[in-house]
């Protein structure tokens, strides 16, 4: 597995890419943002840890070109700002994940090689589910034939529940892998988003596929 380190500062690039080279990884680091850049687009790397704050193009522009490039290389932001703001903005530029420094090595690692497990191999980059067809790669859905208008976070909600199609999953879950933070226990947003997400994918149609769990969360599954 080809990990592409993208981080300026010396003593954490050294220690980052000692790490993952014990952890199996072939690892390449870049200390500039556009030297980072230039080598995601040249080398083809398999993951991408991507540092915020870089000299010459920070870390939103790294992601940005990659993004429109429509590379889909999993990209995991390393940042020192905690900010709700900038995790989601950088969700929304495509960031597959989101470590705030300091953190533990251990952490990180457990979140790439997640990532990497989730990445679907070539042939099985589109789910079914009943009439329900997720492409992950193009990030478009359709549902008996018809393509549904979702944002990126209602798609990404939608994926995760495609990928474990018929397993039950608990807000808590769900928040942390489509938002990348946790909620505490009284938060609705799961639901909102969920009912925004159902409006689209459910109610113009007769079927129902996603399905409240009492209790537990939410299931994606086609019911007889
Ligand atoms: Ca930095």
């Amino acid at each position: 597995m080809r990990l592409l380190l993208i981080e300026d500062e010396e003593k954490t690039a050294a220690a980052l890419a000692q790490g993952f080279s014990e952890a199996g990884f072939d690892v390449v680091t870049a200390r500039r943002g556009d030297e980072g850049l230039a080598l995601a687009r040249g080398g083809g790397p398999d993951v991408v840890i991507l540092d915020i704050g870089l000299p010459r193009l920070d870390g939103w522009a790294v992601l940005t070109a990659l993004r429109t490039q429509r590379t889909r290389v999993p990209v995991v932001c390393l940042t020192a700002r905690d900010a709700i703001e900038d995790r989601v903005r950088g969700l929304e530029l495509g960031a597959d994940d989101y470590v705030v420094k300091p953190f533990a090595f251990a952490e990180l690692l457990a979140r790439v090689r997640r990532l990497l497990r989730d990445v679907p191999p070539p042939g099985q980059a589109v789910l079914r589910v009943g009439d329900l067809e997720i492409d992950l790669l193009r990030q478009r859905a359709t549902r008996g034939g018809q393509p549904l208008d979702l944002t990126a976070r209602e798609f990404a909600l939608l994926a995760l529940l495609a990928r474990r199609r018929g397993e039950p999953l608990n807000r808590r879950e769900i928040a942390a892998e489509v938002w990348g933070m946790p909620v505490d226990g009284d938060s609705n947003a799961i639901d909102v988003a969920v009912r925004r997400l159902r409006a689209k994918v459910d109610e113009p149609f007769d079927a129902p596929l996603v399905h409240t769990i009492r209790g537990v969360g939410y299931v994606l599954e086609a019911r007889p």
